[in-house]
């Protein structure tokens, strides 16, 4: 401890032992996301899916401006606003639920998977929606499955929506019929992505793969005891302890960002499933070429540049860990809303010694540590991007690194890209 409120730094190694570095956790105020925004990538995904939350108009204008919804589209999600009625007692919250739902399955027949998502109004007149969703899926059943999850700001932040989400998809995954060994990659991926990995895996000799969340809510994958889960994301802490409860077995792996963190991550799969090395390195030997012809192209604006990382997405550490090893800026502090020591130990392991680690946040604090170093680039949410470009720091949106697709060889160069752009464009100003 170090006697400040809100502060502590906690210095225990972690129970697999992988990476005893200390870490300064925060619980002061924070400035993330509340978990509803994974609904503008998984609506996306889940091609037949609908996301109904119930919350207030704040929730509705924060997914719609998030989303930047077509007007003359059919959208896959809405709000069922709780009004003052309901806020008061005065009517039934389930009834007025029932009737939304069944006006929108009765305009809708394309829906197949309807997840109720928890706001922080549900959660305070205190509406069971599992059990809603429950009573729902049994009225409605077969033609549409009815689920639900939380994605309040009181419970989760930004991307633990997606967890809770799959979270809720995992009871309803079948059982493994057979027994073989399946590799079942976890996490949203955009499809372009998705088709890049089956295709890699593929000429690996890999066939028997999956993904999840499936593109169509009947297409769930089995899993059972002689599943191997690869984990495309590091925010699925639940996802994950469900899947394992169920049988799967995780690959420990880093995370597919950058050419060196797709290698490991495909090379764990293949040394799960016995590929040799020699047909590993011909199937990717030209992917990773590209790749690091792609990153080294913005490697010159980026190089001995440093970069202060504020928590958001829970991508943090993996993407220190390819602005460092990659592009060789340096890390001064990495924030992340949560550090899952086990799904992160490869990530840490990489990590140089020198970077300063903190979990949770106290955003005053760290912004005071932030205008310290005055890094060449910082990472945060929106509503700090302003404020320090306004001091002359460069930022970067941490949103548009999990709205755009950054993950795999095809993109790395990307990636690299969306660090670069900010410093660019700084120098064009300049002159
Ligand atoms: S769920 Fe809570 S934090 Fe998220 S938009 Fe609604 S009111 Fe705001």
């Amino acid at each position: 401890m170090d006697g400040l409120p809100g502060r502590t730094v906690d210095t225990s190694i972690d129970a697999i032992g992988c990476d005893a570095r200390p870490v300064l956790r925060e619980r002061g105020q924070r400035e993330v996301f509340c978990g509803l925004t994974g609904i503008v990538w998984l609506h996306r995904k889940i091609q037949d899916a609908f996301f109904l939350v119930v919350g207030s108009r704040t929730c509705a204008h924060l997914i719609q401006s998030a989303a930047g919804v077509m007007i003359f589209a059919e959208p896959r999600f809405a709000t069922a606003i709780i009004d003052e009625r309901d806020l008061a007692g005065l009517a039934d919250a389930n009834d007025e639920l029932d009737r939304v739902v069944s006006r929108l399955i009765s305009r809708r027949p394309d829906i197949k998977l309807l997840f109720l998502v928890g706001s922080c109004p549900s959660e305070v007149i205190k509406l069971d929606l599992s059990r809603a969703a429950l009573r729902l899926s049994r009225q409605m059943a077969p033609a549409v499955r009815v689920l639900s999850y939380s994605g309040s700001g009181i419970e989760t932040t930004f991307t633990q929506g997606e967890d809770a989400c799959l979270a809720s998809l995992v009871p309803e995954m079948p059982v493994v019929a057979d027994g073989a060994a399946d590799l079942l990659v976890v996490g949203a991926l955009a499809d372009v992505v998705e088709d890049q990995f089956r295709r890699l895996f593929g000429e690996l000799g890999l066939d028997r793969v999956a993904f999840f969340p499936p593109r169509k809510a009947g297409d769930l994958p089995a899993v059972g005891p002689g599943t191997r889960m690869l984990l495309a994301q590091p925010f699925l802490a639940e996802t994950a302890r469900l899947l394992e409860e169920r049988g799967a077995v995780r690959v420990a792996a880093p995370f597919p960002l950058g050419e060196e963190g797709t290698t490991a991550w495909l090379r764990a799969a293949c040394a799960e499933f016995g590929v040799s090395s020699a047909r590993f390195e011909a199937v990717t030997a030209a992917p990773r070429e590209r790749a690091r012809t792609a990153i080294a192209r913005s490697r010159p604006v980026l190089d001995g540049k440093s970069i202060f990382l504020f928590p958001d997405s829970q991508l943090e550490i993996p993407l220190g860990r390819f602005v460092s090893r990659e592009l060789g800026m340096r890390l001064t502090e990495i924030g992340t809303p949560y550090l899952h020591r086990g799904h992160l130990a490869e990530e840490l392991s990489w990590l140089p010694e020198s970077v300063a680690l903190s979990e949770g946040q106290d955003v005053e604090r760290q912004l005071d540590r932030c205008r310290d170093m005055r890094p060449d680039l910082t990472v945060c949410g929106l509503g700090l991007a302003n404020p320090l470009e306004a001091e002359g720091l460069a930022t970067k949106w941490s949103i548009e690194l999990l709205f755009s697709p950054i993950q795999g060889y095809d993109q790395a160069g990307d990636l690299a890209e969306l660090f670069a752009r900010p410093l660019v464009r700084r120098a064009k100003l300049r002159v």
